[in-house]
């Protein structure tokens, strides 16, 4: 018998089980099961594909035991096993990295975080909530020892010899006093019924019935019969009308180990050139890995009913990484590997066909059920947006589906009812985008111009708008332009007036830009603006403006490159630059001029470098007011 430390993490895990979270225990029996599962499906597809497995008796099932007496419930397999090494590597460590992020999030509300667990494949560790000892009695496919694995949590646990007919696993759990219903025959079967009806391998367990009195007999008696108890239907394979809602959620509790209701699932079975079944499911909640790099796929790949792999992010596009589901389709070669998997003609196309599908059911909702779609567009709408410069085909499609900010509505709108207001011969999309607060840039200046004219404009205040939306071009017919860019009508009378006006300015900018020296690339009037007296405008032609292009599309967001030198536009028609044009007082103008400056930066949101210079020059103007 050798002794072994448990990882740090599991520990912690385990001590967690045992300590806090209490609610909703009864998922321990969904993660042992969808385990056993697994590990069907794994030697399922060993036999199928793999000479070395050819021999081996596959007779898939799992086995749930009572012992009332001995207080313990088992939890048997004939699936692919664990040899010594593997009952370390799985069962003493966690290997992934994602557990640290489960760790984390936990709330410490026992609720919520009992919601966590199964996320992040601590599944098995969740048999100690009802366990005080746990033993693991498995023999691996094709080999000839067994191996028994044991538990009392705490920090350690046991491995020694043990005998065991065939390949396969069994989980016994020695119950804690207080958790005997889970001894109770009729409890499992519910347990089983809820979660694990739609496992594709049967569920076998001994219940008492009442027999009919045999020939001879007075009375009827109960006898132990070893009956199945679950469906043990892949519920992705039968006909959509047989399904109901419950199952439909049920199916999504197990393969999602999520205990809450999915938000809506999408059915779909193709005929024709390619045949597929794909059941996708869109959680209520954002999965707590769903921005780390390291996130776990959803997407279950079967073939013919037999399970491929769930790990294998390319089955669908990393923008809809939130989906939960199975993709099962009989075009595709058993023993297909990762890389074929990447390659493959019908794998790319049922991918294809399967965004499409995603995208027009959700279309759909956003038209039929705009409180669901509020919540849906809350948990995922951001990771959506990725789309729009991942997925160049769907472009279209994303945008349509997006709810986003405008200078006129008071509440985000539907990209597509936006577009309907915008003016029919131009086709120009307008946007600002910035990541600050929205109501500072609603009142951005630049926005002053398309207020004083009516006209509508897209107001992307999020992180991942400021690097996606720079990049969409075009929407159909209609360009994407940036409010800066923007060139908006103006009569022959306004030209005139405009270019007058400039020209009476001349001097005084030559006095601000020398005032500013290098602190700007340029000063020039502009007409665009109607409330403020100066903004900021990029240089497009500036190098740093273009450096930092550059760096984007490779994707490097920061770099040593010095920032963009801004060109300052003043508004002739403000009080302040009137009066300030007219004045001869060299040193105010000096004053004045950086504190303009300084005035548009901070619009923009960015933090003066020289606060102290601001104030100083702030102050010496007031003294001069008074
Ligand atoms: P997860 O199932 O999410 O990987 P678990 O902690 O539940 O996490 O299980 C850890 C690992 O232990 C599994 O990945 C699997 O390799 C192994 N394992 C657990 N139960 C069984 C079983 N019944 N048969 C074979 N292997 C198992």
């Amino acid at each position: 018998m050798a002794k072994h430390q448990f990882q740090t993490e599991v520990s912690q895990i385990l001590h967690l089980m045992i300590h806090s979270l209490y609610s909703n225990k009864e998922i321990f029996v969904r993660e042992l099961v969808s385990n056993s599962s697994d590990a069907l499906d794994k030697l399922n597809m060993l036999v199928l594909t793999d000479e070395k497995y050819k021999g081996i008796n596959f007779a898939p099932r799992i086995d749930i035991t009572i012992d009332k007496e001995a207080k313990t419930l088992t939890i048997s397999d004939t699936g692919i096993g664990m040899n010594e090494t593997d009952l370390v590597e799985n069962l003493g460590t966690i290997a992934k990295s994602g557990t640290k992020a489960f760790l984390e999030q936990l709330s410490g509300d026992q609720k919520k975080d009992s919601k966590l667990i199964g996320q992040f494949g601590v599944g098995f560790y969740a048999s100690f909530m009802v366990a005080d000892k746990v033993e693991v009695i498995s023999r691996k496919a094709g080999e000839e020892n067994a191996y028994k694995w044991s538990s009392m949590a705490g920090s350690e646990y046991e491995i020694e010899a043990a005998e065991r007919d065939s390949h396969g696993t069994s989980i016994i759990m020695h119950l804690k006093d207080d958790e005997s219903e889970f001894l109770e025959t009729y409890r499992i079967e519910n347990i089983i019924k809820k979660y694990s009806n739609h496992i594709p391998f049967p569920i076998f367990m001994d219940k008492e019935e009442w027999v009919a009195p045999a020939e001879g007999e007075e009375k009827g008696h109960n006898e132990t019969v070893n009956k199945q108890i679950n469906k043990a239907n892949a519920l992705w394979t039968i006909s959509k009308n047989e399904i109901s809602e419950e199952e439909y959620k049920d199916f999504y509790s197990s393969i999602a180990h999520d205990s809450s209701e999915p938000l809506v699932w999408m059915h779909n079975k193709a005929e024709g050139s390619l045949e597929y079944t794909t059941l996708f499911y869109v959680p209520s909640k954002a999965p707590m890995d769903l921005y780390r790099v390291d996130y776990q796929s959803g997407i279950k790949l079967y073939i013919n009913r037999v399970f491929i792999t769930d790990d294998e992010k390319e089955l669908m596009p990393t923008y809809l990484r939130f989906l939960r589901g199975v993709i099962d389709s009989a075009d595709l070669p058993l023993n297909v590997s990762r890389e074929i998997l990447q390659s493959n003609k019908v794998m790319a196309k049922i991918k294809n066909a399967s965004v499409k599908k995603v995208l027009g059911e959700l279309a759909k909702l956003a038209e039929n059920d705009a409180e669901k779609y509020d919540a849906f567009y809350k948990e995922f709408g951001n990771v959506l947006k990725e789309g729009l410069y991942s997925d160049m085909g769907n472009r279209e499609r994303i945008l349509e589906l997006l709810k986003l900010n405008t200078l006129n509505a008071s509440e985000p709108v539907m990209f597509s009812e936006f577009v309907k207001g915008v003016d029919e011969e131009k086709k120009e999309i307008y946007y600002i985008t910035a990541k600050m607060s929205l109501s500072m840039l609603k009142n951005s200046p630049a926005l002053e111009r398309f207020k004083a004219k009516g006209i509508d404009v897209l107001v992307l205040n999020e992180e991942i708008d400021t690097i996606v939306f720079p990049m969409v071009t075009e929407y159909n017919e209609y360009k994407f332009v940036n409010v800066t860019d923007a060139k908006l009508e103006e009569s022959e009378e306004e030209k005139k007036e405009h270019e007058q006006k400039a020209k009476e300015m001349d001097s005084f900018v030559g006095q601000l830009q020398n005032a500013l020296g290098e602190n700007v690339s340029k000063v020039e009037t502009t007409f665009d603006l109607t409330e403020s007296a100066v903004c900021l405008k990029i240089d497009k032609e500036d190098q740093g403006y273009m450096m930092a292009q550059m760096m984007k599309q490779f994707g490097q967001m920061g770099g040593d490159f010095p920032a963009p030198k801004p060109i300052l536009q003043i508004n002739p028609n403000h009080e302040l630059i009137k009066k300030l044009s007219d004045s001869a007082d060299m040193n105010l103008i000096d004053d004045a001029a950086h504190v303009l400056l300084d005035q548009a930066k901070l619009y923009e949101g960015e933090t003066l470098a020289d606060t102290a210079g601001f104030i100083a020059r702030l102050n010496r103007i007031m003294a001069k007011a008074l």
